[in-house]
């Protein structure tokens, strides 16, 4: 196949700014050329990754849906990177079978109807405005299997959600040490966003006294400052926005890893990247996690909202067996397993497509 990748247009590939679509992106990406498809990636100007075939493509970066109420309507700059990014997508479709989009944003999904050529749409977070899911409900109904998300509990979060393909997700687990005797430290992994539930993190390390290292971008800074005023004695170390070797080579030597998400998280990478590791996940029992951590055997779901809970969880880590993790993160998110079942689903749609 020849695919054409529209990438998110929130931030440059390689920043952070895009939060897990940016691995996604790379490993789907990855898992397509070695299957020797031909690849090339739209993405905002200084992306970069390992040696992804990008072409860069300059304009305003996209507001993040999440950050924005419900009922805003949609907006585009005036030098839109999204905008130059479907404009170039349009002149250079001949040239492809696919294109896939990652962006969560209502312009390209509006264009399905428009181009000569099918699109995927990688939808990688829940109902967060009424733009994009009125236009995403009417896409899959005139384009069948055309939307594709990552697990059950987020296509829920639409009133199509039997409609939508689910499709999991996979990292290359070659990359993640398995580390099987951890320091007394734990781990939170997310971009720093009020949506992410830090706080909460904070506050059970502070009850317990266990050093909590954090890893991320800093996406909302005075977000981040007010966690920094309201715990000035928590046991909190800001580590940064690190590679996935440099990740997983201080996430591994954490005990426990929390996921504290305000909203329903679509999947949560990091959970499948902690137990790559050896790293149990304590969570919030809301979103893509349940679908993922295997209570009281590859970490623990608890009552959402409760630092209480999450002190408890800590408290019991030393009952999960930290190989079973791994073999979890083996056994359920290979990337050739998830190249698999991303591979099928863009052949489906390339068949079904009548403009062909
Ligand atoms: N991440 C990273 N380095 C870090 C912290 C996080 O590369 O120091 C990546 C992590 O690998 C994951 C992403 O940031 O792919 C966060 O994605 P997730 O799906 O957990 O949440 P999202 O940000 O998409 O809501």
């Amino acid at each position: 196949m020849r695919l054409l990748f529209l990438s998110t247009s929130v931030g440059p590939l390689g920043t952070g700014l895009g939060g897990g679509v940016e691995l996604t992106l790379y490993n789907v990406a990855l898992e397509m050329l070695r299957r020797q498809h031909q690849l090339t990636i739209l993405a905002p100007m200084n992306s970069q990754m390992g040696n992804l075939p990008i072409v860069e493509v300059a304009g305003e970066l996209q507001v993040p849906a999440q950050t924005q109420d419900r009922d805003v309507p949609v907006i585009m700059a005036g030098n839109s990177v999204l905008v130059n990014m479907c404009e170039y997508a349009r002149k250079v479709q001949s040239e492809y079978d696919l294109i896939v989009n990652f962006a969560y944003d209502w312009l390209p999904c509006f264009l399905t109807r428009f181009y000569n050529i099918p699109i995927a749409h990688v939808i990688s977070m829940g109902s967060l405005s009424q733009a994009m899911d009125t236009i995403v409900g009417e896409i899959v109904q005139e384009f069948p299997g055309t939307i594709g998300v990552c697990t059950k509990v987020q296509a829920e979060t639409f009133t199509f959600a039997k409609d939508c393909k689910v499709l999991g997700s996979g990292i290359d687990l070659s990359l993640y040490n398995y580390c099987e005797t951890p320091e007394n430290q734990l781990a939170w992994v997310a971009r720093i966003a009020p949506e992410k539930g830090l706080e909460d993190a904070v506050a059970a390390a502070q009850i317990l006294g266990i050093p909590l290292k954090i890893f991320g971008k800093i996406q909302d800074q005075e977000y981040w400052e007010k966690i920094l005023r309201d715990y000035p004695d928590a046991p909190i170390e800001y580590v940064g926005f690190l590679s996935t070797t440099a990740l997983q080579a201080q996430l591994g030597k954490c005990r426990g890893m929390l996921m504290t998400p305000r909203w329903v998280e679509a999947f949560g990478n990091v959970a499948i990247e902690a137990l790559a590791c050896g790293v149990p996940v304590i969570a919030y029992r809301r979103g893509g996690p349940i679908e993922i951590v295997r209570d009281g055997e590859t970490g623990f779901l608890v009552e959402p909202d409760s630092v209480d809970a999450l002190v408890d969880a800590i408290n019991n880590l030393d009952k999960i067996n930290r190989y079973y993790c791994r073999k979890q993160a083996e056994e359920e998110y290979s990337l050739p397993a998830w190249g698999d079942r991303m591979e099928q689903w863009f052949k489906n749609i390339l068949t079904a497509d009548k403009r062909r």
